[in-house]
């Protein structure tokens, strides 16, 4: 065990014995506690013996109990060696100088209330007093020896404070459920503020809390707050004689002398872990290290240092993706954006105000003070966030108050998001603590009419009046004149309003804005909202429950007198009449859908859908009024935040249920509008409008049994429900068709996201990679009846269509992408520009010419640029290979010339423009010549590939146009261990793995489980695939960032031992869970692992909350997933036994991709899981049985191979399988050795 060092050479007097002490602080500063430089305190004379007693309760001897030290200390001379000795220090084993790295705009996180030098009662025994730096905030008051200190000595929960009490000459009492805290402060006026500002903030809570303290752990003190304690128990601290009581809890650690002290929730110090890192260091010993400190804990066993390092981890987790509060916050729309600067995102608040503000705005604020500004971290300062004070966030809400708080803003003055500091905090300023730009309540100026008013209002749920009257002078501590309820805060308490209560209690000792604005203030009144009416007459059907398919004419309508007012939409027998026929309200309106005109009896008519699924349909023939009505009921039924969807000249506007990335737990409600091909949406959890291009989705489909719409853009899945049918139906329908191709023209296609027909993107891919070596190429017709399928496959579903090897033939797609830019409409030139193209070849000067062909290109509409620049790209590519497919420029040109332009091939005119367009390619297109270069190395890099394949091939070189051709890794990733292999189509995993082997004359030893795997480096992960896998599939499914390895499997000896020794195919345990959740566009992930219980049998893996649940939250068919080896770093999975598993939905028709993650806490465990759903997927064949005659089989020609590799015993030690689980990049595998 660690001893204290020498005595340092002078202390403090009366350095506290149960104290931290940091030996590095005490030495490195003596010059700071010298005292010489200080009063000396003795003991207050005439204080009873009883307080005496509940005095120094606080400081005792950690180890008191059994160390004859302490009778010692009674001498006052004695605070020397032994002193030290009884004390606790905090040791030290590594220590950063520099200043620590805080995230937020001030290193403290949750902001000070009064922070400064006290000096506290002596220790027992001894007679000095103790100078000691003391902080109090919101959840704590707290001491550390010196201002510089991070870690206190002592922290005591605000909460558990039940009176703050004068006592004598400058000092005061901080009174908790059994022990008395006595401070001295400089003067009597510092003792003063002390107290005050104690007091203040204590008042109101006591009686709560007094009984509370008892028993509950410090996060309960706080009250309201959600928090349990994930581990607790004694741990010793390397250096310390007797072990600390420990508690992780939520994103802190706290450390407790005893148990005892934890239950009365006065601790020694707290750890907050978004700073940390836990590692273990031996057996039984683990570190905990932050910036500051490294903590280093032994546990009583290996087993409980498992428990608390997974425990501390988690801790680090959390306060890492602390997203939670954030997220709760930013459910009201408007909190998702600064309240001051318009910022998006912002993860602070100042909590007495009520406004949710950015990390730069919150610098200023705190500027302020927290007299004026309170500022707190949604992400950090987790445990001021009760849920009433959510509530109150979320009732109010950043527009609301700003209508408050912001009510009156010259242009000139207001924030944006890229403001300046200066700009930020004279604004800031002027806003909170001037007042400035505020409505003015109209009893502003009459102090005991605001009093009045406030003590009536808190009395009911209207928090945001309270905040008016409070900011415009109310006296929040004024007095209701009744004895029982002294108080607005107890009023607001007895009359149940906890969100008022939460309010007023965070502006107990808020100073008011102080307007510096001289003069008379002229009081301004309330201006209601004018509310939307409009009126006249519409013609109206009878309503329906099914959707209109039929054109209604004339007749099937009569004429009714509409009225708009009040939030109603109502309609009338005729304008005399004053009961309607029927009303909706707008609350009751869920979609708006523009017909086309003419498409019944009435030119222009709407459809009105109702949440009690009715459809109404209204005609007018006048257009103006058809569209002021369909503005004004929008109008009236389009909240605000998504007003800005009225601007649109949509076909069909309203509100339906989402899951995206975010959350796919439980529906929110958006605000959807349909224009054209393009979905805007405002969706709950961000302010700003979204638009969705349909036609560049990657995939859309119907989940018809859950009514679920999906649509798959670049980087997120959007599932839209269908709450009701009868308004989902129509978005369904509207949405397919915009998402499809609209007709004949270049942009009316499905299109990728550089806007290019998907047609012609996927044709110009498949030609490079097959086709540039085909002579010919082009020029050649396919078969016909072939290009007219696949025409006709992209007419219809572009995006579905996949070019396979194989499967398509090179001329078949030439010339299926030839015959779309023959039909599309207006052709590729337009047929307006196109004589203009025509009659560029004949410009005599050469750089003339190119202007001219960029000047008609940049005229050329934004899909038409983009094809026709990627079509030139392509054939100047395949021109460079002329030897090769013998189409140099001129055939080139010839073809598409006629084709491009659509004309009979008689005249060549058309010729010499595509010839010009790709003989200047570089100059017309302004084209980045490196980059041109490495394009044509690739290039060059696969017909080397095929040809060598060819060469090496005994199959004739024509047999081989539909194999495709991959690279195949040997071991690890990289040049040496490449190997090109053409895959046929009905190549399986084992014939690829037995293909490199041979190649590379390895010899495959008993027992040897050669693999080939499916690697990802993005993920992180790895799968080996099952040795009757198809690879053709899988090499079609990989991403850029993935590759084939071939390697072998360590731990299938071990998967096939565990399933022999299996009686039935099923598991079931605890493991750790995450869900895939990326928030919006961003990629960034939020969540963590939870402990789910899993129940795994031969159909399904379902999900439990708990072991002893009745049903499961999930349940997913075993054959839809896929499981993956390991789980990316980045998502910090608590220990490296992870898999990742993607879940796919099985019908094609609606394909539906999630992916999450499972976390044991143990290889064994992961082996088990991983071997369960092998076993379960390939129904027991998990590997070959006859390994023998697979080798036997190796010898026979290639073609006949159908076997696989054999065994050799398992070499996977716990590090290799680690290695081969969590980092391929680090350490490819040994083994190494033997093979290469
Ligand atoms: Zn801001």
């Amino acid at each position: 065990m660690r001893r204290i060092p020498q005595p340092p050479p002078e202390i403090r007097s009366g350095d506290s014995s149960d104290d931290y002490e940091d030996p590095d602080q005490v030495y490195s500063k003596p010059q700071s506690v010298n005292m010489a430089d200080r009063d000396v305190f003795l003991p207050v004379p005439g204080l009873g013996k009883e307080r005496y007693d509940s005095l120094c309760s606080d400081d005792e001897l950690l180890d008191d109990d059994n160390e004859p030290i302490s009778s010692h200390r009674s001498s006052w001379q004695d605070y020397g060696l032994s002193t030290l000795q009884g004390s606790v220090y905090l040791p030290v084993r590594g220590r950063v100088l520099a200043p620590p790295p805080r995230d937020g705009p001030s290193p403290e996180p949750c902001p000070v209330l009064k922070i400064g030098w006290l000096d506290k009662n002596p220790t027992q025994g001894s007679l000095y007093y103790q100078r000691r730096w003391v902080k109090l905030d919101v959840d704590y008051l707290r001491y550390f020896d010196n201002d510089k200190e991070v870690y206190s000595k002592r922290i005591i929960p605000t909460a558990a404070i039940t009176g703050v009490t004068n006592v004598g000459e400058q000092k005061f009492e901080v009174v908790t459920a059994n022990r008395t805290f006595l401070f001295k402060a400089e003067s009597d006026s510092e003792r003063n503020e002390w107290v005050a500002v104690l007091q203040n903030f204590t008042r109101g809570r006591q009686e709560g809390s007094r009984e509370m303290t008892s028993l509950v752990p410090p996060s309960f003190l706080t009250p309201g707050s959600p928090l349990t304690p994930e581990q607790q128990g004694y741990l010793e601290l390397r250096g310390l004689r007797s072990k600390l009581y420990t508690v992780v809890s939520g994103d802190k650690v706290f450390l407790y002398k005893n148990m005892e002290d934890y239950r009365l929730g006065i601790g020694i110090t707290s750890i907050d872990m978004n700073v940390g890192n836990v590692k273990v260091t031996d057996r039984r010993s683990f570190d905990l290290t932050t910036p500051y400190r490294i903590f280093s804990f032994l546990a009583d066993s290996e087993q409980h240092k498992e428990q608390w390092v997974e425990a501390m981890r988690d801790a680090i987790g959390e306060a890492l993706s602390n997203s939670e509060v954030a997220n709760q916050i930013w459910a009201e729309p408007s909190n998702s954006c600064c309240a001051d600067c318009g910022a998006d995102k912002p993860e602070w608040a100042a909590i007495n105000l009520c406004v949710v503000v950015c990390k730069r705005c919150a610098g200023e604020h705190r500027g302020l003070g927290p007299s004026i500004s309170k500022v707190r971290s949604l992400k950090m300062d987790r445990k001021v966030w009760t849920e009433e004070l959510i509530q109150v966030f979320l009732l109010l809400g950043n527009e609301r108050l700003n209508r408050f708080w912001a009510a009156n803003i010259p242009p000139s003055e207001a924030l944006s998001p890229t403001s300046c500091s200066e700009d930020r905090r004279r604004f800031i300023s002027s806003k909170y603590r001037q007042g400035k730009y505020r409505k003015y309540h109209p009893l502003y100026g009459n102090q005991r009419e605001l009093n009045n008013a406030l003590c009536i209002n808190v009395q009911c749920s209207d928090v945001l009046e309270t905040l008016c009257l409070v900011f415009c002078g109310a006296d929040v501590n004024c007095s209701t004149g009744q004895a029982d309820c002294p108080s607005p805060l107890s009023l607001a308490l007895s009359h149940n309003q906890k969100l008022q209560a939460q309010f007023l209690s965070h502006n107990l000792n808020t100073e008011l804005p102080r307007s510096e604005v001289t003069g008379v203030m002229e009081p301004q009144h309330y201006s209601p909202q004018h509310p939307v009416t409009h009126n006249g007459f519409l013609f109206k059907t009878a309503s329906m429950v099914r959707p209109i398919t039929e054109r209604k004419a004339r007749e099937e309508f009569s004429r009714r007198w509409c009225m708009l007012n009040d939030g109603n939409f109502s309609y009338y027998e005729s304008d005399k009449t004053s009961t309607p026929n029927g009303a909706l309200k707008s609350t009751e309106i869920v979609c708006l859908s523009v017909n086309t005109p003419e498409r019944h009896g009435y030119d222009h008519t709407f459809e009105l859908y109702s949440d009690s699924e009715r459809l109404y349909l209204f005609g007018t023939d006048d257009q103006d009024s058809h569209k002021e009505w369909v503005k004004s009921i929008t109008k009236m039924f389009i909240p605000s935040n998504a007003e800005a969807l009225l601007r649109l000249s949509f076909e069909r506007i309203g509100r339906l249920k989402y899951k995206d990335g975010l959350n796919l737990q439980s529906p929110r409600v958006g605000w959807f509008a349909l224009v054209g091909s393009s979905l805007h949406a405002y969706l709950e959890d961000s302010e700003e409008e979204e638009e969705i291009h349909l036609r560049k989705l990657q995939e859309l489909s119907i989940q018809q049994e859950n009514e679920v719409l999906v649509l798959v853009e670049r980087g997120r899945t959007l599932y839209i429900e269908g709450e009701r049918k009868l308004d989902f139906q129509g978005w369904c329908v509207g949405i397919q068709k915009a998402a499809g191709s609209a007709g004949d023209s270049l942009s009316q296609q499905q299109l990728t996201e550089t806007d290019i027909p998907v047609v012609v993107d996927r044709c110009i891919d498949y030609i490079t990679q097959c086709g540039l070596t085909s002579e010919g190429i082009y020029r050649k017709s396919g078969v016909n009846s072939r290009v007219a399928g696949l025409c006709e496959a992209f007419r219809r579903d572009a995006r579905s269509v996949r070019l396979k090897e194989g499967e398509h033939q090179v001329d078949d797609v030439s010339n299926t992408l030839k015959r779309f830019f023959r039909e599309s409409e207006e052709g590729l030139f337009t047929t307006q520009a196109a004589s203009a193209w025509l009659s560029t070849p004949v410009v005599p000067e050469e750089s003339n010419k190119i202007s001219q062909y960029q000047l008609l290109l940049s005229r050329l509409p934004r899909v038409n640029k983009a094809t026709l620049r990627a079509l030139v790209n392509h054939l100047y590519c395949v021109q460079r290979f002329a030897e090769l497919n013998q189409m140099n420029l001129h055939n080139l040109a010839i073809v598409f010339g006629p084709t491009l332009f659509q004309t009979d091939g008689k005249d060549y005119t058309a010729g010499r423009v595509v010839e010009e367009l790709i003989e200047h390619y570089t100059d017309v297109f302004e084209v980045d010549e490196q980059q041109l270069k490495r394009q044509l190395d690739e290039i060059t890099v696969i017909i080397k590939v095929r040809e060598k394949l060819n060469l090496n091939s005994s199959v004739p070189a024509s047999g081989s146009a539909g194999d495709f051709i991959c690279t195949v890794y040997l071991e690890e990733k990289k040049e040496t261990a490449e190997q090109h292999v053409k895959i046929p189509g009905s190549m399986t995993a084992a014939e690829l793995t037995c293909e490199i082997l041979d190649r590379r004359k390895i010899q495959v030893r008993e027992k040897d489980y050669w693999s080939c795997w499916e690697v990802s480096q993005k993920e992180e992960t790895e799968r080996p695939l099952h040795h009757l896998e198809r690879v053709l599939p899988i090499l079609h499914s990989l991403g850029t960032d993935s590759h084939l390895l071939v390697k072998k499997h360590l731990a299938m000896e071990a998967i096939l031992v565990y399933l022999a020794s299996k009686v039935d195919v099923s598991k079931h345990g605890m493991v750790k869970f995450r869900e895939e959740r990326s928030i919006l566009g961003l990629g960034l992930n939020t969540g963590s692992f939870h402990d789910r219980y899993f129940i795994l049998n031969t159909v399904s893996l379902r999900m439990y909350k708990e072991v002893r649940s009745n049903r499961p939250e999930r349940e997913w068919q075993v054959k839809n997933l896929m499981v993956y080896l390991g789980i990316k770093k980045k998502l910090r999975p608590p220990t490296c036994w992870g898999l990742t598993v993607i879940y796919k939905s099985e019908k094609q028709e609606k394909p539906e991709k999630q992916q999450w993650y499972l976390c044991c806490d143990t290889q064994t465990e992961m082996r088990e899981w991983y071997s369960t759903f092998l076993t379960i997927q390939y129904d027991g064949n998990v590997w070959p049985a006859d390994a023998v005659q697979t080798r036997v089989t190796r010898a026979l020609p290639v073609d006949t191979r159908h076997g696989n590799v054999a065994l050799i015993p398992l070499r996977g030690s716990e590090n290799e399988m680690r290695n081969s689980v969590a980092a391929f990049t680090a350490d490819p595998l040994g083994g190494r050795d033997q093979q290469l």
